[in-house]
């Protein structure tokens, strides 16, 4: 039975039970997260599993939607992609419990687990271990990987092919490794499974790149600079990002095109 309070309440990370547990966990520590007015708490997957569940909603009959309910630490939601070529999971959730096992099962299990970034790496490796699969984090990220365990893969260099015209592509900004998942066949021009890579707006009409998004901390301009001249080369008409409502299902480009221009005239002024 797992006794360590080893898990993060405010961003679900979980370190390694086997090492001496930080005084403050590094993810909330830093510039771009936070810690609620009680300060630094612990919990373990054991504890949550009492209290917590998934709920799977499907977004359409290849992609499913994971969610932690009640809702738990950032309360993102993970993507599952079935794909002919083999299911990938797209970022991840603090707790995993058999009925999602057996769900994904249901569904041909796992090839892989990507990240778009380390807010969301949670408690990988027993996701990894479940259903015995790689999980690919790119490598500029690597200090932030508290919990190593056997199946992580750091990926290097802009684009990583995975399998049936999917890729892994590196945008960086939010992260250095802050990373997106391309996906042919969702939507007529591609979709995009961002993370906090590129971040809707609650009103659809705005796609915002930041440095820090709880903490208003925008990038440096030569990085934004950068990540919008990244973004605009990839083809796409659809984003999934990192939270429930963040299902852009058409006109995605032209929205992250005119919410971009408002960035660089913002840059210029200033
Ligand atoms: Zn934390
Ligand atoms: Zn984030």
């Amino acid at each position: 039975m797992e006794l360590i309070k080893n898990t993060c309440c405010t961003c679900g990370t979980q370190f390694a039970a086997n090492k001496p547990i930080p005084e403050l966990c590094p993810i909330c520590s830093d510039d771009r997260q936070y810690f609620l007015d009680e300060g630094q708490t612990w919990t373990n997957t054991t504890e949550l599993l009492k209290t917590h569940q998934i709920n799977i909603r499907e977004l359409n009959p290849s992609l499913f939607e994971l969610q932690i309910t009640p809702q738990f630490a950032l309360g993102q939601r993970a993507l599952l992609l079935l794909s002919p070529g083999g299911n990938i999971l797209w970022d991840c959730l603090p707790v995993l419990n058999q009925e999602t096992i057996d769900f994904i099962r249901s569904k041909g299990g796992l090839k892989a687990i990507a990240f778009s970034h380390p807010h969301f790496y949670s408690n990988v490796n027993q996701w990894a271990a479940a259903f015995d699969c790689p999980v690919y984090i790119h490598e500029h990220d690597e200090q932030w990987v508290f919990n190593s365990g056997q199946n992580i893969r750091f990926w290097t260099g802009e684009s990583k092919p995975l399998w049936d015209g999917i890729t892994i592509e590196n945008i960086g900004g939010h992260f250095p490794g802050s990373s997106l998942l391309r996906v042919p066949t969702l939507s007529a021009h591609g979709s995009l499974f961002t993370g906090d890579t590129l971040y809707v707006s609650k009103n659809k009409k705005n796609i915002a790149v930041m440095y820090s998004y709880p903490n208003y901390i925008p990038l440096q301009a030569d990085e934004q600079t950068r990540v919008i001249n990244r973004v605009k080369r990839i083809d796409f008409n659809a984003i999934y990002g990192g939270f429930e409502w963040q299902n852009l299902l058409e006109d995605a480009k032209n929205i992250f095109t005119a919410s971009v221009a408002r960035y660089q005239q913002a840059v210029e002024v200033i």
